[in-house]
């Protein structure tokens, strides 16, 4: 699982945080830093901009940003080699960060995944896509914040009460519906086939067919229907599923 990362507020789960997330994008094109710190000012982010990893190091330790989108190629120090160093360095810990690949470095993804990156864009992307992915990883990274609360479309978990809430009303689910949903929120905005959501949500049990994920993916939709909520489990042809806030 991904590392907590509360932001050292202890409050309600939104109500004490800045408005403003601020984003550190660490790109050396240019047009492409441009491009994004355009789209996330336009998204109502805070863009703080560097072209190679020794200006992230002083961007970070000068303001810690609540997040950074980190290219994978820079000159000098890599963004994989400035990922390790940040995640090394434990006050650093708890910036999520999301790193821009180029086409054909997919096959790397595995060693930054090692090395603490929470996520990952491949370009060319939209700027649309990469927003809902900033906002999912940041979600998730304030979401999980010890309280083990969570909330994203309109729905509320409660996690140590075991609790589902849209808005005030206490939704009725049952247990292998929780943990779907559960698992849905954390990892909002992206798409799980049935095999991975059977090894993540079932623990891999061997036995359990795929078109049992079907069946209760079935039953959480109808469990979210009266609070016109089923539209956030979305079917992606020819994948799988995904929890998404977008249409
Ligand atoms: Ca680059």
């Amino acid at each position: 699982m991904f590392a907590c990362c509360n932001n050292g507020d202890t409050g309600s789960e939104w109500g004490l945080r800045r408005m403003h997330k601020r984003i550190l994008v660490v790109e050396d094109e240019a047009s492409i830093r441009e491009m994004v710190a355009f789209a996330l000012r336009k998204a109502d982010m805070e863009v703080i901009q560097a072209a190679d990893a020794r200006a992230a190091l002083v961007a970070i330790s000068d303001t810690p940003p609540d997040l950074i989108l980190l290219d994978w190629m820079l000159p000098g120090m890599s963004g994989l080699e400035l990922a390790r160093r940040l995640r090394q360095e434990r006050r650093d810990v708890q910036i999520p960060i999301i790193m821009l690949t180029a086409r054909g470095e997919e096959t790397d993804r595995v060693s930054g995944l090692e090395s603490g990156v929470d996520d990952y864009v491949v370009k060319p992307f939209s700027t649309r896509e990469l927003v809902a992915r900033i906002k999912a990883v940041l979600r998730r990274s304030q979401g999980d914040d010890g309280t083990g609360s969570i909330s994203a479309g309109g729905l509320r978990i409660d996690g140590p009460a075991h609790r589902v809430y849209a808005g005030d009303a206490q939704i009725v689910i049952g247990p292998t519906e929780y943990r779907l949903l559960h698992f849905f929120m954390i990892h909002a905005e992206r798409a799980y086939s049935r095999a991975q959501l059977l090894d993540q949500v079932w623990g891999g049990s061997a036995y359990v067919e795929e078109r049992t994920v079907d069946v209760h993916i079935r039953r959480l939709r109808k469990t979210l229907e009266p609070f016109a909520l089923d539209h956030l489990i979305q079917t992606v042809r020819g994948t799988g599923y995904r929890f998404s806030v977008e249409a």
